[in-house]
């Protein structure tokens, strides 16, 4: 039986790495339990940013991430007989603090000035000009200055996404294998053999890339590695309107929006994710108020929403490795098994996909990443990490 990289899971970065490992001619199997995008990437606020992350290595990640997805965009939409990137909407971030918390004011006016000093892309606007560009919010919701304009910043249809990444990789001859989960991963001395299904299948492996996002530690747990997690969860809320509101992504006090394609918004606030209880069936919606608080906040600042219905309700859960950062590359004791789990992982899946992709080809990706190595959980544990954006 031939052996074949295995990729386990079909979220965005299952897809990136299958796409960027299938293009440089790897054979490629990708397993997922369920369907594609039916995990986290199916459930996410999707904003392509790298403001939300403090500066260093880290930053620089998403920074290059941002890149990634403008260049894969602009190839998609150059290719001949291409319908054009879809899935991709770079029209920028707006964000602003409440008028009167000032305490929420200066900590915008430090983050902005650390991005310009960073050689960040961001602008100061006035109430008119934010007026301008997003004429569906009611003025009376913005301050009179300091709305921050994050011009390189955007938003993902993930679903798109991961189909047009699952195509390239067909297109070059990969495998989709759906319905049926890993359950056991064979190893001898350093290294994986072969990935067991539920099914009862064997696949053999050349390697293994685990992309199972929240359940990334249950695939290193298969290998004998311990890969802490402190997932979360997140309510997301979408609402259809005949056109939507706001075009382009909204960080307001009280809400966080988007157009979510056909009409749709999506309303996200991180004060209200804590509503989310996980049941014997999986996370559920425990305080009933907060869809409607949520609503009540999106269609405050966007009149047109006031008569849009709600379509749609959806829980996503937060891969987090256990410092906050992501978990990218080979693991130094076995080094056919590699990780790409991360949150900001919309943001993050092309960039580090595709280096993660390059150490399964045999490239040395060290220098990328060191900073991000499964070992560092082996050492006394860093610093995590600030604030889970999104
Ligand atoms: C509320 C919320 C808001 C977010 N906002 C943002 C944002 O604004 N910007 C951003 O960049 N990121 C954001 N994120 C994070 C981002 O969505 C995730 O980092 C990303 O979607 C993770 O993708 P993934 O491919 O790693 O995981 P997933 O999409 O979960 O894919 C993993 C796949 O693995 C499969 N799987 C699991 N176990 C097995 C198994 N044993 N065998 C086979 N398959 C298996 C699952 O079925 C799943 O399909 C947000 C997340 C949430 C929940």
């Amino acid at each position: 039986m031939a052996a074949n990289v295995i990729v386990i899971g079909a979220g965005v970065y299952g897809a990136a790495v299958a796409a960027s490992l299938a293009r440089r001619g790897a054979r490629v199997v990708v397993v997922e339990a369920g369907l594609p995008a039916h995990g986290t990437s199916g459930a996410t606020f999707s904003w392509t940013n790298a403001s939300a992350k403090p500066a260093g290595p880290y930053r620089d990640l998403n920074v290059a991430g941002l890149a990634a997805h403008r260049r894969l965009a602009a190839g998609a939409a150059g290719a001949a007989g291409a319908t054009g990137a879809d899935w991709y909407h770079g029209s920028g971030n707006l964000q602003w603090a409440a008028a009167g918390d000032d305490e929420a004011r200066q900590t915008l006016r430090a983050k902005v000035t650390g991005l310009l000093d960073d050689g960040y892309d961001v602008r100061w606007l006035s109430r008119s000009e934010a007026a301008d560009i997003e004429p569906g919010i009611d003025p009376a919701g913005l301050p009179a200055d300091e709305i921050a304009f994050f011009p390189h910043e955007g938003w993902v249809a993930p679903e798109r996404l991961i189909s047009y990444l699952l195509s390239v990789a067909a297109a070059h001859g990969a495998e989709l294998l759906t319905g049926d989960g890993v359950a056991a991963l064979e190893t001898s001395a350093d290294q994986v053999n072969a990935v067991r299904m539920a099914s009862g299948r064997t696949l053999a492996a050349a390697a293994v890339v685990n992309c199972a996002g929240p359940r990334a530690s249950v695939i290193a747990e298969l290998v004998g590695l311990d890969l802490p997690m402190r997932n979360t969860c997140g309510l997301l809320v979408r609402v259809s309107a005949v056109a939507p509101p706001v075009s382009r992504v909204v960080h307001a006090p009280r809400v966080h929006l988007r157009p979510d394609g056909a009409g749709g918004l999506l309303m996200h606030s991180p004060a209200l994710d804590e509503a989310v209880r996980t049941s014997d069936s999986g996370p559920v919606v425990a305080d009933d108020t907060a869809v409607g608080r949520l609503l009540e906040a999106g269609r405050a600042l966007c009149p047109a929403a006031r008569n849009a219905a709600v379509d749609g309700i959806r829980i996503g859960e937060r891969p987090i490795p256990g410092d906050g950062l992501p978990v990218l590359g080979r693991a130094a004791d076995l080094p056919n098994f590699h990780f790409a789990v991360s949150h900001s992982g919309v943001t993050l899946c092309l960039h580090a996909g595709g280096l993660v992709a390059d150490e399964v080809l045999g490239l040395d990706r060290d220098e990328a990443l060191a900073p991000f190595r499964f070992e560092r959980f082996r050492a006394a544990p860093g610093p995590a990490v600030g604030a889970i954006p999104s």
